[in-house]
């Protein structure tokens, strides 16, 4: 199969080519505007084209044309621009991905469009104003309303933009003018997630702000005392479903899929404690700082706009239909990315760099 990566410089992309170009079934593409995560991979036979969506329009459509599925990564993922940029990240994610759905309708080509768990928004239970922690709602691909908060809550965007796409994509398979297939991720994390905040601009997810307090002393701070729920799924486990995806179309057409782990529910709170945990039995030496845990609000943590997803917990009927299950629970989860991330950091100090 000729497969076309876009956003494949990300942290899914890159976990994601990385392992089909270690299968060797398929042949890949790969396209972003960045190259930093990526270019370990350069190296290899991998074909790596530095194009931007917006821009390089007549390009990725001949790449589009001599594909045979399009996997579309591309977008802005990170809570701190929804909350800051509303607009940016509702033309990044909406308007111009809607570019790669009219070429993949031009050229009659399978799309794989990655959206996200966020469209389900709050939790029913919070919505109804019970308390989500004794009321557990699991979120269903065909079954669930989305909830969203109102519209001064900015942060939304992102989720109502993935939405939208989602709605235009199921309208154009009744029509019968394309074959899609939508995954909708549930907190993946691994090595190559974030650069850690002291190596680049910007507010990353939540575990390489721990893992940067672990290893540079910053505060490990818990928005409203960490109370939101996460599920996380280690990123290995995660392409492992999204191989099965490419490689079962029929299976798989016109299907929205959760990929998530529920077993590995935890509150923030119970995040950042095993992170602790693990960082202190397997990583710590001397001279490593010990961060304080302090609690903040949403809106001192991303400004006003902002509101949390209280919990989310995925159905995963539909990826385990596939034949698969994760195999990384909550503490292998947080001990592999950690590795990751302390290697590169204890080789810095080698190098004096750090
Ligand atoms: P990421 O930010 O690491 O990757 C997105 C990539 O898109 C980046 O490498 C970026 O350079 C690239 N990109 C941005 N604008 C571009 C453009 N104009 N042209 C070409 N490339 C461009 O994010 P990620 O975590 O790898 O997420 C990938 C997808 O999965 C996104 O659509 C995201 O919304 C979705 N998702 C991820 C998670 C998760 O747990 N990581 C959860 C929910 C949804
Ligand atoms: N969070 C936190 N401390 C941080 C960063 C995030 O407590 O340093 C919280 C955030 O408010 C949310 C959860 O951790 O409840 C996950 O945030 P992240 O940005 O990783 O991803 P999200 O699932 O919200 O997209």
């Amino acid at each position: 199969m000729k497969i076309l990566l876009l956003g494949a410089g990300g942290f899914i992309g890159v976990n994601l080519t990385e392992r089909l170009m270690k299968d060797g079934v398929h042949e890949v593409t790969a396209v972003d505007i960045q190259d930093e995560k990526i270019s370990e991979l350069l190296d290899t036979d991998l074909h790596f084209l530095h194009l931007d969506i917006s821009k390089d329009e007549a390009e990725v459509d001949k790449l589009v044309a001599a594909s045979d599925v399009v996997v579309d990564l591309v977008a802005f993922a990170n809570p701190s621009l929804y909350v800051e940029d509303p607009v940016g990240v509702f033309d990044l994610n909406f308007t111009q991905n809607m570019k790669v759905v009219q070429q993949c309708i031009r050229h009659k080509k399978r799309l794989i469009q990655f959206s996200t768990c966020e469209v389900y928004g709050i939790t029913a239970a919070k919505a109804m104003g019970l308390d989500s922690r004794t009321h557990p709602m699991p979120f269903s691909e065909d079954e669930t309303p989305l909830i969203m908060g109102p519209v001064k809550n900015q942060r939304w965007i992102y989720a109502c933009a993935k939405q939208l796409l989602e709605r235009v994509l199921h309208g154009y398979g009744l029509r019968g003018s394309l074959e899609w297939t939508v995954i909708r991720p549930f907190n993946f994390i691994g090595p190559r997630i974030d650069f850690l905040p002291s190596e680049a601009q910007g507010n990353p997810r939540v575990f390489s702000h721990f893992m940067n307090g672990l290893l540079y002393g910053t505060p490990l701070k818990l928005v409203d005392g960490g109370t939101a729920y996460r599920a996380y799924t280690y990123i290995d486990d995660a392409v492992d479903c999204m191989v099965r995806i490419i490689e079962n179309p029929e299976k798989c057409k016109n299907q929205i899929i959760n990929i998530g782990t529920p077993d590995n529910e935890v509150t923030i709170k119970e995040f950042c404690d095993i992170c602790v945990e693990v960082f202190n039995t397997e990583f710590r030496q001397p001279g490593d700082p010990t961060p304080e845990i302090v609690s903040v609000t949403g809106e001192e943590f991303y400004g006003p706009g902002y509101e949390d997803c209280d919990r989310r917990i995925p159905v995963v009927t539909k990826a385990r239909g596939l034949g698969w299950t994760s195999k990384h629970d909550m503490r292998s989860t947080i001990l592999h990315t950690m590795k990751y991330f302390v290697e590169k950091h204890r080789a810095k100090q080698a190098r004096g760099e750090v």
